[in-house]
């Protein structure tokens, strides 16, 4: 069979441009794919906040020059009464996205990689239970043509434009719940007067009454721009996230002199899909479901994805001739699994939980201190550690919050026992389905016994 490239990669966001990057670099033909004119790619609506943690991991250097707009040391997580802050100490970056992504493609196209821009993928091409390419349109002359690959992945973010498209046989979840994907807006804003925030600190503002089951950020880049912006849970009957926004403008005082950019969009924040690898093809980043369930930030995570991908895609085309099967991109769901999945799965039950919580109960765990900024990093990061947090914050709540410390003890339950579920993912592709059903099962208690309309607990009582 004839192939046109060893790799057809939908999407030249960041996930989609590091795989291609590395795996042009190992000597495979690639090519990207993006509806973006080349000189846009990579201009997204995003907060622009990363870690610091994931660049040396990964083998990327760090945002630097021009790229760069703040160096961050903390993150301060203010209480909705405004009276009390949880300081978690990490290094991280505010970046100019688009500057930081366009050297991102121009290192991948001096690898090797190929770009096809202001292309649009329509489909992917399935024969037999295998993906054998993509069928895309130039979205310039109007000409609609199949190309074909050993392996195709779908890297167009939360669109999931391949996934959607593919028989319901072939994968297991082709759709993601609405209750599971946040709106987030943004602006970019200058000031003519200092607004006082240290430029070396992201702010989180927790509030159902600005964000309803999210949260509020300012994130300064430098010392009088900010991206400013929130991410709500899209439930019936909730305020818009423009308006929100808005009310958070007024009651913080802020007044921006002029807004350089503004937008909306949307990011999947639960556990990642559970079938992530098919015959012929890979899920990445935002269309795998890989962004961190309890903040959105999904950058990171998508150059996890592709970094893991690019070794077993890597491996998989020096072993044999011809498209890569489920069995040979399957290590690829068990390591993504195993080193991030786990975490960001037992991360969706603590974002259901607060979901669930008032604003009261917020007020009540920061003015107490029942839970510090170290304990909260460590739920955040080290779920196999943090048992000896869990038992504390319980200790803490055992006077008087009945309703709370029984959430609680659910929640610490479910978060463990869905980090083993994701620590002991199928090796085999058969076992799947069943692995797939026990995952459900603890979400669905997650839900019915943590989560409460956020909008009902903070609007319509
Ligand atoms: C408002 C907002 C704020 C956010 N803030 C942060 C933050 O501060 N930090 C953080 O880490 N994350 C943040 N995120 C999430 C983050 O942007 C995503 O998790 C991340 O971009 C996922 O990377 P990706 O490569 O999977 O997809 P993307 O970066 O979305 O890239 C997908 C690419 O595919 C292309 N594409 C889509 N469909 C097609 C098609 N049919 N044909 C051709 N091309 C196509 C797109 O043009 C795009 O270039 C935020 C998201 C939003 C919406």
């Amino acid at each position: 069979m004839d192939f046109d490239y060893d790799v057809i990669i939908a999407g030249a966001g960041i996930g989609g441009k590091v795989l291609g990057l590395k795996l042009a670099k190992a000597g495979y033909s690639t090519l990207l794919i993006d509806m973006k004119p080349r000189e846009k790619i990579g201009l997204k609506v995003c907060g622009d906040g990363i870690s610091a943690s994931y660049f040396d991991k990964i083998g990327i250097p760090k945002p630097q020059g021009d790229e760069l707009a703040s160096v961050i040391y903390a993150s301060e997580v203010i209480s909705p009464d405004k009276k009390h802050k949880l300081i978690v100490k990490g290094e991280g970056y505010t970046i100019d996205r688009l500057k930081f992504e366009q050297r991102l493609l121009n290192d991948a196209l001096k690898s090797g990689a190929g770009l096809m821009d202001e292309t649009s993928v329509l489909r992917p091409i399935v024969k037999n239970n295998f993906v054998h390419g993509v069928v895309v349109k130039n979205l310039k002359t109007g000409e609609v043509r199949e190309i074909r690959g050993r392996v195709t992945v779908d890297a167009t973010g939360q669109a999931g434009a391949l996934r959607i498209r593919l028989p319901n046989d072939m994968i297991l979840e082709k759709h993601i719940d609405k209750f599971d994907i946040a709106a987030a807006y943004r602006d970019i804003v200058e000031f003519d007067y200092d607004p006082g925030w240290g430029k070396e600190s992201i702010y989180i503002y927790l509030s159902h009454k600005y964000a309803p089951g999210g949260y509020t950020w300012i994130f300064p880049k430098g010392k009088r721009i900010a991206n400013i912006g929130l991410g709500v849970q899209p439930v019936k009957n909730g305020p818009t996230p423009v308006k929100l926004l808005k009310k958070f403008y007024e009651d913080w005082n802020i007044k921006p002199s002029k807004t350089i950019h503004t937008g909306g969009g949307f990011v999947p924040v639960r556990r990642p899909l559970s079938q992530i690898a098919l015959n012929g093809m890979i899920l990445v980043g935002d269309s795998a479901s890989q962004a961190n369930p309890l903040h959105g930030g999904g950058m990171g995570h998508a150059m996890i994805g592709a970094y893991i991908a690019s070794m077993v895609i890597s491996d998989g085309l020096e072993r044999k001739t011809g498209i890569l099967d489920i069995n040979d991109l399957w290590p690829y769901a068990v390591e993504y699994m195993q080193a991030d999945g786990a975490k960001n799965a037992s991360l969706e039950i603590i974002r259901i939980l607060l979901q669930g919580f008032t604003d009261e109960e917020i007020n009540f765990i920061m003015k107490e201190r029942i839970v510090s900024g170290e304990e909260l990093y460590q739920i955040e990061s080290k779920p196999k550690e943090s048992g000896g947090v869990w038992s504390k914050i319980i200790r803490a709540v055992m006077h008087g919050k009945f309703g709370l410390l029984n959430r609680l003890r659910i929640a610490k339950d479910l978060y463990s026992k869905i980090h083993e579920a994701f620590e002991n993912y199928p090796e085999n592709p058969k076992d799947i389905v069943e692995w797939h059903n026990k995952v459900n099962k603890i979400v669905k208690e997650a839900r019915d016994k943590l989560w409460r309309n956020p909008v009902e607990h903070t609007y319509l009582k």
